[in-house]
C-alpha cells in the first residue's frame, strides 16, 4: 500500500534521514516510535507530499510521489505536528473548507462533512468557534480534516501532543476506531502510547529505521532478551533446584526466590523460543514433584526499546568518531595554513544551515517549543 524506498534528507550537513526503506499495508495501525530529532516529522512530511526528499522513492497505492503526485496524495489524509485548523472559522465552516481544498465533489460534500464530524465526536460542538474549543477537540477538528474525503491512508503526527490523560484516552479511542476504514500511521516519542496503539511498530533513530515489527512481536522477541520464567513448585528447595538445573538445553540461570510451607520457587531463563512448559512440567513430575505455577515475565517494550535505543546510539557515535577521524586524517595531508582556512570555513557552513533552517521552517520551530512545553508539562 505504502513503499518508501532508500528515502534521504539532508538539510545542509545535517542528515536528518538516512536511508529509511519500509513496506505498509492495509487495515494496521502503524507507530512511527522515536525520540525527538529522530526523523519522524520528516518521514511523514515526505510521505505527504509536503517536502521531497533528497533521493529515494515514496510509492501510495502505486503511485509515486513526484511523478503522479496528484494521484498519491489523494489517498493521503494528514494531520501536521500542527495542526492546520483556522481559529477564527466555525467547525462546520473550516470543514466544508477543507472539503473544498480536497476537491470533494459538491454533492458528497454535505455528506462527507457530516460523516467526519459524527466519526469524531463533534456533533456538539459543529456550530462553535475553532478558538473557544479545548486543546482535545481542536486536535478532533485536525483529524476530522484528516479523514475528510475517505482517504486509504490516515497520518498523524504526535497527535496527542499537549493533551490532558483524559483528552488523551479520547483521542487514543477515536484513532483506533480509524482502524475499521483506514490504515493509520502516527508518530510519538512516547512508548506507551505506541504499545497501546499501534498493532505494529517502527523505530527511528538518528534518521535510521533501527527496528520495524508488530508490537507483540517485539515484545516477545528473543533476538533482544532471552525469555524468563517464574516457577513454584510443590517440594524443597534441594530436590527442585536438581530437577530444574538438569533439563538440559532449556533452563538456564536458575535463580533460587523463595521456599516456604512446602513449596519452592525459583526463576530462569530460556533461550528456546518454543513452548518449554511441556519439557519443564514433565521432568518435575517424573520426579513426583507438582508445578503449582508456571508463568513467563514478558519484557516490556519500554526494555526492549532503551535496548535498541542503546544499540543505535552506540552506532551513531561510533560513526560520528569514524567520521571525524576521518576528517582528521584528511586535514593532517594539507598543509598548516590550509588548516586555518578549514575550521573557518566550516564554522561558516554551519551557520548557514542553520540559518536555512530558521528561514525554510518556521513550523518547525514551534513544534520544537511545543515539544519543550510538554517535556515542562511533563
Ligand atoms: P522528529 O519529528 O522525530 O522529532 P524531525 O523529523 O522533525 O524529527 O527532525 C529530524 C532532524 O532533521 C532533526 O535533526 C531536525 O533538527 C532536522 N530538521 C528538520 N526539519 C529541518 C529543517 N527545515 N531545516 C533543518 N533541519 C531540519
Ligand atoms: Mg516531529
Amino acid at each position: 500500500m505504502i513503499k518508501v524506498t532508500d528515502l534521504c534528507k539532508t538539510y545542509g550537513t545535517n542528515v536528518a534521514l538516512d536511508n529509511v526503506s519500509f513496506e505498509v499495508e492495509q487495515g494496521h495501525i502503524y507507530g512511527l516510535l522515536g525520540p525527538n530529532g529522530a526523523g519522524k516529522s520528516t518521514t511523514m512530511n515526505i510521505i505527504t507530499g509536503y517536502i521531497a526528499p533528497t533521493s529515494g522513492e515514496v510509492s501510495i497505492n502505486g503511485h509515486i510521489l513526484g511523478k503522479e503526485t496528484k494521484q498519491a496524495k489523494k489517498c493521503i489524509g494528514y494531520l501536521p505536528e500542527l495542526p492546520p485548523v483556522y481559529p477564527d472559522m466555525y467547525v462546520k465552516e473550516y470543514l466544508n473548507f477543507c472539503a473544498g481544498i480536497k476537491k470533494i465533489p459538491k454533492e458528497k460534500k454535505t455528506e462527507e462533512v457530516l460523516s467526519a464530524i459524527n466519526r469524531t465526536g463533534l456533533a456538539e460542538v459543529q456550530d462553535r468557534l475553532i478558538r473557544n474549543l479545548s486543546k482535545g477537540y481542536k486536535q478532533r477538528v485536525g483529524i476530522a480534516q484528516a479523514i475528510l474525503g475517505g482517504p486509504d491512508v490516515i497520518i498523524l503526527d504526535e497527535p496527542t501532543v499537549g493533551l490532558d490523560p483524559q483528552q488523551i484516552i479520547e483521542i487514543r479511542e477515536l484513532i483506533r476506531s480509524l482502524k475499521e476504514k483506514h490504515t493509520v500511521i502516527l508518530s510519538s516519542h512516547i512508548l506507551s502510547e505506541i504499545a497501546a496503539v499501534c498493532d505494529d511498530v517502527l523505530i527511528i533513530a538518528h534518521g535510521k529505521v533501527v527496528a520495524f515489527d508488530t508490537t507483540d512481536h517485539l515484545i516477545s522477541d528473543s533476538e533482544h532478551n532471552k525469555r524468563s520464567f517464574e516457577i513454584t513448585v510443590k517440594g524443597d528447595k534441594n530436590t527442585v533446584e536438581k530437577v530444574l538445573s538438569g533439563i538440559a538445553d532449556t533452563v538456564v540461570n536458575l535463580t533460587f526466590v523463595s521456599e516456604k510451607d512446602g513449596k519452592s520457587s525459583f526463576t530462569f531463563e530460556t533461550e528456546r523460543t518454543d513452548d518449554i512448559r511441556e519439557d519443564v512440567s514433565f521432568a518435575l513430575s517424573d520426579n513426583r514433584l507438582l508445578v503449582l505455577s508456571l508463568n513467563e515475565n514478558k519484557h516490556s517494550l519500554e526494555d526492549i526499546y532503551l535496548s535498541i535505543m542503546k544499540d543505535s546510539d552506540e552506532k551513531y557515535l561510533e560513526e560520528l568518531r569514524r567520521m571525524e577521524e576521518e576528517k582528521d586524517e584528511d586535514s593532517d595531508d594539507l598543509e598548516d595554513s590550509d588548516d586555518d582556512n578549514d575550521s573557518g570555513d566550516d564554522d561558516e557552513s554551519e551557520e548557514e544551515s542553520e540559518d536555512a533552517e530558521k528561514d525554510s521552517e518556521d513550523a518547525e520551530d514551534d513544534s520544537e517549543n511545543q515539544t519543550e512545553d510538554k517535556k515542562e508539562e511533563e
